[in-house]
């Protein structure tokens, strides 16, 4: 049971081989034996979980089940969830029981699927390596002195662990990717706008996109199913007819045309992440795959666009957290700005303070032209590299991450180091393109390296064809760490 894809979970729960209340208590036990090392989770919470998973068990004998009816998954904090704490990471948020779920969560629920818990992430979801979060680090499964990348690092690491079989998690510049990479797991960020950000609390809307992580491409295109979806309580969310994302998964890739970007594989990139790369590609060859020469010419540009619009958009989005209506509220204060400042001083952690400080700054009056006007025009330069390269290619492959899971504590204490290992992912959420990591081997640490698949605007059934087809021929999706 330990290993088995959702969709293996699926198949026997409709045989009757396994009931959800079995399922939930193996993973429930998993969580607790393993989660003290792994601090993946935030909350767990046995009773309402095994309440859950009998009510679904009762619509099963009743008749009522669908494809995932009973199957166990965990959210990531940053969903809204009824009932559930829903603490995005922050100590802002930890005394915040949501009174109403993220549509996203409202979709699962609506499957079946049953919630295990309530995922690790760093603050805000901001970070590369699931180090900010007010509830501690979380550690990558395959070496414990290692981090799981973030922001979704919990949700990723509880994967690789095989305390669940899929979570939901969220992708502003990477945090799908790298931590899927870092872990050896595959997750996938849609096309920006294909799954509703309502009740997903806002780091960088513009940015902001949540997707599934999973053990195979197949389990992810059953969770897109699940999770995307035109949603009028989200304004960027795009009215389109819904898509099985399965549809292509078995198409074979004779006379697939991938783009390899230069850029990528330039100075830079770990000698161990490149030759996983390489080998990947040559696999793909083998199947018939065309292999085409590219340009991204902006990506080095996307580190400092990224970096003022996120946080830009992150201050005014931020700026909601004062105290007054929900979370945290200072306990001593003299009068109404005391209590303001004294909330905040309190209730976020340091990266979220400086993304404040650096987007008030972009954002004021006489530095709005020279950096925040500046970075979109970036933004838009980086996108129409896309647009060329997307007229020779039909995906985009190259590394997640320079190099694989670096030790926890070696790069906080420097901002601009951890910024930079965003490099390679950073751009497809300028440009708002959809952007996998699936498994592809491991550095001489032994620690996972992803393959990143970038594809053109709701290119995900390709993207997820590639990933299907990688997969039959690879194992590297089907190892999982000694625990
Ligand atoms: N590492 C990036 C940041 O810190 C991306 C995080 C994310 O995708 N949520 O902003």
């Amino acid at each position: 049971m330990t290993n088995a894809t959702l969709k293996q979970l699926s198949q026997q729960l409709a045989a009757g081989a396994v009931s959800s209340v079995e399922l939930a208590t193996h993973y429930l036990d998993r969580i607790e034996a393993l989660n003290p090392q792994l601090n993946a989770f935030i909350t767990v919470d046995r009773a309402r979980t095994l309440a859950d998973a009998a009510a679904a068990d009762a619509a099963r004998a009743a008749g009522n089940a669908g494809l995932l009816t009973g199957v166990p998954m965990v959210h990531k904090d940053i969903f809204c969830q009824q009932g559930w704490k829903t603490s995005c990471g922050s100590k802002m948020l930890d005394n915040f029981i949501s009174p109403y779920s993220a549509h996203v969560v409202e979709q699962c629920n609506a499957a079946g699927l049953i919630t295990l818990g309530r995922a690790n992430m760093d603050e805000f979801a901001m970070g590369s390596s699931n180090e900010n979060s007010y509830y501690g680090a979380v550690k990558n499964p395959w070496d414990l002195n290692a981090i799981p990348g973030g922001s979704s690092g919990g949700s990723a690491a509880a994967v690789a662990a095989r305390l669940t079989p899929v979570a939901t998690a969220t992708d502003t510049g990477g945090s799908i990717r790298q931590p899927a990479s870092h872990c050896g797991v595959t997750g996938i960020k849609p096309t920006y706008g294909v799954v509703s950000r309502y009740g997903m609390v806002a780091y960088a809307s513009s940015l902001d996109q949540g997707g599934p992580i999973a053990q195979t491409a197949e389990d992810c295109a059953l969770m897109l199913n699940v999770m995307a979806g035109f949603d009028e309580r989200d304004s960027t969310s795009l009215e389109r007819a819904r898509e099985d994302y399965t549809r292509e998964l078995n198409q074979p890739l004779a006379g697939l045309r991938v783009g390899l970007p230069r850029e990528y594989f330039a100075e830079g990139l770990d000698a161990d992440v490149a030759k996983v790369i390489e080998d990947a590609v040559a696999e793909l060859k083998k199947q018939g795959a065309q292999v085409v020469d590219i340009s991204l010419p902006n990506t080095e540009l996307s580190i400092p666009a990224y970096y003022v619009i996120a946080p830009a958009e992150a201050s005014t989005n931020l700026s909601r957290y004062d105290g007054v209506r929900y979370g945290h509220r200072a306990a001593e204060y003299k009068d109404l700005v005391d209590m303001y400042e004294k909330t905040r001083a309190e209730g976020f952690g340091a990266e979220v303070k400086r993304r404040i400080l650096v987007g008030s700054y972009v954002l004021s009056h006489g530095y709005y032209d020279a950096y925040y006007l500046k970075a979109q025009k970036i933004r838009r330069l980086i996108a129409n590299d896309f647009k060329a390269a997307f007229e020779q290619c039909d995906v985009i492959l190259g590394p997640v991450a320079p190099t694989a899971a670096f030790n926890i504590g070696e790069k906080s204490g420097d901002p601009v180091q951890m910024y930079l290992s965003d490099i390679y992912t950073l751009s497809v959420n300028l440009a708002g393109l959809p952007g996998m990591s699936v498994p592809a081997g491991f550095d001489r640490r032994g620690r996972p390296v992803g393959l990143q698949i970038i594809g053109n605007y709701f290119g995900e059934a390709k993207m997820l064809n590639v990933a299907h087809q990688f997969q039959l021929a690879t194992d590297w999706h089907t190892r999982a760490p000694a625990l």
